[in-house]
């Protein structure tokens, strides 16, 4: 087995296996990094297990580099930490565990190579490189880890009931690879994540979510999502998107089934970004579509204001998943409540003020809706498809044409709050926000040119209406 280290990989690992003859510790490099080396993919920290004491070795490691590297080391965990340019490096010893019913957290003593390598979650992830003297370089791996990335396969070492009953985080974790490196899971990993998945309830909420973004930016997030679903684990975990699966028929009509339209967006969109929020958006675009099902006889099934629901049930399925309640979620939510406007303006003799109200709605996400937009036309049929991006194609044009126009992304109406105050003489108060309020909608709904005059003579026909009176 050929592996392709880095000039400052061989540098650092001959240091490493320099310190640890040194003091007597036998050590390999262990885990993902062997794992994403064989498969070629791009591996930025490496984990060192030695037999022994792991903060001893990272400090000798420290004292034979120039210059001398920070050792940041966890004497309660027995771990140490050493970031130099391109790689960081975690020392561990070697580790024996033993996990008991009601938690994830092991009894944990010394052990030796085999032990630590026993701990491990998955064959691909126990495949150790040796750094000693005598067999440097030697790939050493006992359960058939190598076999298993060429077959493109998650499998457990051991028992997979014991292994997800220990810590069922690992469940998660299996589905994670699968949809990262779109890998297969092998039957019994599989059967053994059905029949263990009600333990998932025992793990920390943001662990699990940490999984489910990395399902969310893998390259064809379907694949998670799909083997979370048929595992059982995405009913406990995130039922909402259970209750978008299956199709409901009445008088022999049928709607979509949205679960899987929603998986077909998401990996639509994972083709044009990376952008986790965007992502989510895609998830939770029609979130809302059984909450507001309807079947309205003659006319077939309807999802009304299922964007303005859905839009409302963000917040809370943010603060279920310990999602962040930020600027983050403030962008999900208006793309989950605006993705249904593009597709409204490609009716014809769409006016100006429609765009322009869009454009100030999305304001500087305006391309990441036409992105979900685009995203979410998941039809079979060729010839509609073709039209729909056609329609949008317009809808960005008329975009850019009222855009420039009037720049209205991040616009302010000309005339402002400042100016009616000295205007009027007045303080900071409603009637000045009511002033400013219809200056812009009436600018927005195209009742006025967008320039400072027509703004100007529109405030001094409301203000007497109001009776307002100039003091300048
Ligand atoms: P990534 O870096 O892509 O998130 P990784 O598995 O390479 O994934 P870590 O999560 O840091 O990175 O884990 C490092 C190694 O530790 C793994 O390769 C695996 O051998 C082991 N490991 C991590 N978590 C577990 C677990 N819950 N149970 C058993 N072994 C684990």
């Amino acid at each position: 087995m050929e592996i392709h280290y880095t000039e400052r990989e061989k540098f650092i690992f001959n240091i490493i296996s320099q310190a640890s003859t040194q003091l007597g510790l036998p050590c390999y490099i262990l885990g993902g990094f062997v794992r994403d080396k064989i498969i070629g993919r791009p591996t930025q920290d490496a984990d060192i297990m030695c037999v022994g004491d792991g903060i001893a070795l990272a400090h000798q490691v420290a004292a034979l580099l120039q210059p001398r590297p920070q050792v940041a080391y966890f004497k309660n965990f027995g771990t140490a930490q050493i970031k130099t340019e391109d790689l960081e490096i975690e020392f561990v010893g070697a580790r024996k565990e033993s996990y008991r019913d009601h938690s994830r957290n092991p009894d944990v003593e010394p052990g030796t190579l085999e032990d630590d390598q026993l701990r491990r979650d998955f064959t691909i992830n126990a495949l150790a490189i040796s750094l000693n003297q005598t067999d440097y370089g030697t790939l050493i791996d006992p359960f058939n880890g190598l076999r298993d990335i060429r077959e493109k396969r998650i499998q457990t070492p051991t028992d997979p009931l014991q292994t997800f009953s220990d810590d069922p985080l690992r469940m998660m974790r299996a589905i994670r690879f699968a949809s990262q490196l779109q890998f297969t899971i092998a039957a019994g990993t599989f059967e053994a994540i059905r029949q263990d998945a009600e333990r998932i309830r025992i793990i920390s909420q943001e662990r699990i979510t940490e999984e489910l973004n990395k399902i969310i930016l893998s390259p064809k997030p379907s694949v998670g999502f799909n083997l979370l679903y048929k595992s059982g684990l995405l009913s406990i975990i995130f039922p909402q998107m259970v209750d978008l699966a299956g199709a409901e028929y009445i008088d022999g009509k049928g709607h979509k089934d949205n679960f899987h339209h929603t998986l077909q967006v998401l990996d639509n969109i994972s083709e044009h970004t990376g952008d986790l929020w965007l992502r989510w958006a895609a998830v939770l675009h029609d979130i809302a579509k059984p909450a507001t099902k309807k079947f309205e006889k003659g006319h077939g099934w309807t999802f009304h204001g299922h964007e303005v629901v859905g839009g409302r049930m963000v917040p809370k399925i943010f603060s279920r998943l310990k999602l962040p309640q930020n600027d983050k979620m403030r962008f999900v939510r208006k793309m989950v409540e605006l993705h249904l406007r593009p597709i409204s303006v490609t009716r014809e003799n769409i006016t100006d003020s429609a765009i322009r109200r869009l454009l100030f709605d999305a304001g500087e996400d305006m391309e990441s809706l036409m992105t979900l937009c685009e995203a979410d036309i998941t039809s079979k049929n060729r010839q509609k498809v073709k039209k729909y991006l056609e329609n949008f194609e317009l809808v960005r044009q008329r975009l850019k044409e009222v855009e420039e126009k009037d720049n209205i992304r991040n616009w302010q109406p000309p005339v402002t709050g400042e100016m009616i105050m000295e205007k009027f003489g007045l303080p900071p108060s409603k009637v000045v926000g009511d002033l400013k309020n219809a200056i812009r909608e009436a600018i927005l709904d195209g009742v006025i040119e967008n320039s400072y005059e027509a703004a100007y003579s529109f405030m001094m026909e409301k203000a007497r209406e109001i009776d307002l009176v100039a003091v300048k």
